[in-house]
C-alpha cells in the first residue's frame, strides 16, 4: 500500500489533522496513505493519514500496525510533542539563507521569476510549510514539496529522508541533490541549505555562508544583513 495523491481538499484536511507533520514522528515531509486498502479513486479522510516517507515505508513493510496508525491519527505526534513540532515560537518568520536573514519573506528563492523555494506558516502562524521545486539539469521538474506534501518521480528509494526533531534533510544522492532545514534551539529561526538545485540550466547551492549560482556568489549586497517584509528574498535571472 504505497503513498497516494488524494484531492487537495482531502490532503489539506489530513495535513491539518496531523498538525503538518507525520502523525508518528512529526517530520514535515508528508505522504498520504490509506489505513486499510481502499478501492482506487476513493478517498475517505477517516481511512487516511499523513505519514513521512520513512513511516510510509514501515507501514508498507508491515512494521507498523493499523491500530498504531489509528491511535496516532487521533493523537498525532505534533499535538502530543508540541516542543518537537516543526514550528517557530515567534510570530515573525526568520529564515537564514547563506548569511542573509529574511524576516517575513515568503518567496525565498526566485529564479527567472519562478519560485524555487517558498516558506509559509499555517493559518495560525505556527507550523512551517515548505514549497520546494526540484528540477534536474534538463529543467524537468523531478520532485515537489508542496506545503509539506511530497511528490517525486521514480522510486522512494531514490530519495533519502533524514529527520530528527527540528531538523530534516532530503537527498537524492544519484543527482547530488540535497535540501536541509533546521530550526535553531531557541526556535526563533529557520536555516536552509541546498545543493544540486537546478533551474534553466543554472546550478544553485546554498551553504551556511553563501549563495552560489553556477559557482559564483550572488546576493552579496544582502550578505550579513537582516531584511524584513521583503516580497522576495533571493532573486536571480539566468540570462
Ligand atoms: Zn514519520
Amino acid at each position: 500500500m504505497t503513498a497516494i495523491k488524494p484531492p487537495l481538499q482531502v490532503e489539506n484536511h489530513l495535513k491539518k489533522e496531523a498538525s503538518y507533520g507525520c502523525i508518528i514522528c512529526g517530520c514535515p515531509v508528508l505522504q498520504y496513505v490509506n489505513i486499510v486498502k481502499q478501492e482506487i479513486g476513493v478517498y475517505l479522510p477517516e481511512n487516511m493519514v499523513a505519514l513521512c516517507p520513512i513511516h510510509t515505508k514501515k507501514y508498507d513493510n508491515n512494521e507498523l500496525h493499523e491500530t498504531q496508525l489509528r491511535d496516532a491519527k487521533n493523537r498525532p505526534h505534533n499535538k502530543v510533542h508540541e516542543e518537537n513540532a516543526f514550528a517557530l515560537s515567534s510570530l515573525d518568520t526568520s529564515i537564514n539563507v547563506g548569511k542573509c536573514c529574511f524576516v517575513n519573506t515568503t518567496r525565498i528563492l526566485v529564479i527567472d521569476d519562478f519560485d524555487i523555494i517558498t516558506i509559509k506558516r499555517n493559518s495560525e502562524k505556527k507550523y512551517i510549510l515548505f514549497d520546494v521545486n526540484f528540477f534536474d539539469s534538463l529543467n524537468n521538474l523531478k520532485a515537489v514539496l508542496s506545503e509539506n506534501s511530497w511528490y517525486h518521480e521514480g522510486a522512494d528509494s531514490n530519495w533519502t529522508i533524514y529527520y530528527e526533531p527540528l531538523h530534516f534533510n532530503m537527498q537524492k544522492s544519484s543527482d547530488s541533490i540535497s535540501f536541509d532545514a533546521k530550526i535553531d534551539s531557541k526556535r526563533e529561526e529557520l536555516t536552509l541549505l541546498a545543493e544540486g538545485f537546478h533551474y534553466n540550466g543554472s546550478i544553485i547551492k546554498i551553504t551556511q555562508n553563501e549563495i552560489l549560482v553556477d559557482n559564483e556568489e550572488i546576493a552579496l549586497d544582502l550578505k550579513g544583513t537582516t531584511v524584513k517584509n521583503y516580497d522576495v528574498g533571493i532573486m536571480f535571472q539566468t540570462t
